[in-house]
């Protein structure tokens, strides 16, 4: 009998002293282990129903309303949102990737998408086009900020604009533009509106903004004490608790706008009643770009959801504070383009951040009935042996055009494996082709459901498919 080797407990003494997490960083450093830079995520197949469910409702929506597709570039002069986003705002104080590109050329990351609608416009002089230009565009932003639930460095928006008109039609088309994509994917939200009026009545109103704070200076969190000095107006976008009472009794902006601002303002929300759009006015809302002029709004979920810590779940898209966060935003910027070059343009536009509107979205469902569809596939094709394989990639080839959903996986090779996989994707029919079906140039189509099946010659297999799918 081999004699058994015995092992002593090491005393804790003797254990190498190490933190586990410079030990995992050292073993991930000698495998050579790459991590997602902080604030980034992937977007994984999980998530692709709910991906497809926004994209696709904003997409038709975008051509239902006569918005076109617009895709400007992931880089531009910085100077572009430094200018039109505004010194003193959280984005270009804080938050842009910016740098110097090899030519020495100052750049930035895309933060938002209004700066480049308007280079855009001024650029292909879209003034010369039937005005309105609606502009509808999808894509990634980045903002390097402190990462947190629902917060990320690189995030996707859906962007509505309306450029070379104003009108409180306009704006109500707008928000039931916003209003729409989140009724069709199931997720009952509210809007927030307040009108900030024109550049002359805000002046007037933030200096008495200013002077109000200026008493309260003390009871001011480091942030606000900073914007005191340099951007009063985002004062009222604070979210600290600190701040909320010397807020809630600031002077309101509404009472600082002429008669004209405020007719505009009671059209519009004449517009949402009769559209039975839920709203709430929100006289402190001020949205956090510096362009805005008149009508701002911004689009909340509107159930009761579980508040989240901040630096929740960094891998999950994380739940999110119904108070906190809004879903999107926009408004109008009548100024815009002309401050940045162009022609007097009035103009209008929102945005729908996607992670925290599919994260309210995921959410919502946990509680209630609503079904998010899957991509579903029509056909399963399974192969037998390596003639089969070949012959089953070719026809699967063929039927590209079909419009016909097929799944497949040359990797499974026994016939048993394959109807698994097809009876789990709950595909109603299966292709199944061997080494005789190759010779025959037939294929089996199996149903599913009643187990029977039928041979067809390869030729009208396309056909009898359809004509079994319903799909002529
Ligand atoms: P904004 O462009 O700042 O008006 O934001 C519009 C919407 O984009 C917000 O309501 C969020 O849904 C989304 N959003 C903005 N910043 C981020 C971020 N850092 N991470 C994820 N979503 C964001």
């Amino acid at each position: 009998m081999p004699k058994k080797t015995k092992y002593h407990s090491v005393s804790e003494k003797k254990k190498p002293k190490k933190e586990p997490v410079a030990i995992a960083a050292e073993k991930d450093k000698a495998k050579k282990i790459y991590h997602l830079l902080r604030g980034m995520h992937d977007i994984l197949p999980k998530d692709e129903k709910y991906w497809q469910a926004f994209y696709n409702n904003a997409q038709q929506l975008a051509i239902y309303f006569q918005f076109n597709k617009i895709e400007t570039p992931l880089l531009e002069e910085a100077n572009l949102f430094i200018r039109s986003v505004g010194r003193g705002t959280d984005i270009v104080d804080k938050e842009m990737y910016i740098f110097e590109d090899r030519d020495g050329a100052k750049v930035a990351l895309r933060p938002e998408f209004t700066a480049s609608i308007v280079r855009s416009y001024i650029t292909h002089g879209m003034w010369n086009s039937p005005q309105p230009v609606k502009l509808f565009s999808w894509g990634p932003l980045f903002r390097h900020n402190r990462p947190q639930a629902g917060r990320y460095r690189e995030f996707f928006q859906a962007n509505f604009e309306v450029l070379g008109a104003k009108d409180p039609a306009i704006d109500a088309e707008l928000m039931l533009t916003a209003y729409n994509i989140y009724a069709a994917v199931g997720l009952p939200v509210e809007i927030r509106l307040n009108n900030i009026g024109s550049a002359a009545e805000r002046e007037r109103y933030v200096a008495e903004l200013t002077n109000y704070y200026r008493a309260k200076r003390s009871y001011l969190c480091d942030d606000c004490r900073t914007r005191l000095n340099k951007n009063p107006l985002r004062l009222l976008d604070c979210k600290e608790e600190q701040c909320r009472p010397v807020r809630d009794e600031a002077p309101q902006i509404v009472d600082w706008l002429d008669e004209a601002s405020r007719n505009y303002f009671m059209k519009t929300l004449e517009f949402l009643d009769e559209l039975e759009i839920p709203y709430i006015l929100s006289s402190y809302l001020v949205r956090g770009m510096d362009y805005y002029t008149g009508t701002v709004f911004e689009i909340y979920p509107a159930f009761e959801s579980t508040p989240v810590k901040e630096g929740g779940n960094k891998d999950e898209p994380a739940a999110i504070e119904t108070a906190q966060s809004a879903l999107g935003g926009g408004g109008r910027y009548d100024v815009l383009v002309e401050e940045m070059g162009g022609r007097p343009t009035p103009a209008a536009g929102f945005a729908l951040g996607i992670e925290r509107s599919i994260a309210a979205l995921k959410q919502y469902k946990e509680k209630n009935p609503i079904n998010v569809a899957t991509p579903a596939y029509d056909v399963y094709f399974a192969q037998l042996g390596e003639d089969g394989k070949r012959r089953a990639l070719k026809l699967i080839n063929d039927l590209k055009n079909s419009g016909l959903k097929i799944a497949f996986n040359f990797f499974k090779n026994s016939l048993k494996a394959q109807l698994e996989a097809a009876n789990s994707m709950k595909v109603p029919l299966v292709l199944i082709l061997g080494q005789k079906e190759v010779q025959d140039q037939t294929v089996i189509i199996r149903d599913m459901e009643s187990g029977v099946q039928e041979t067809v010659g390869q030729k009208k297999m396309e056909s009898v498919l359809k004509k079994k799918l319903n799909k002529q």
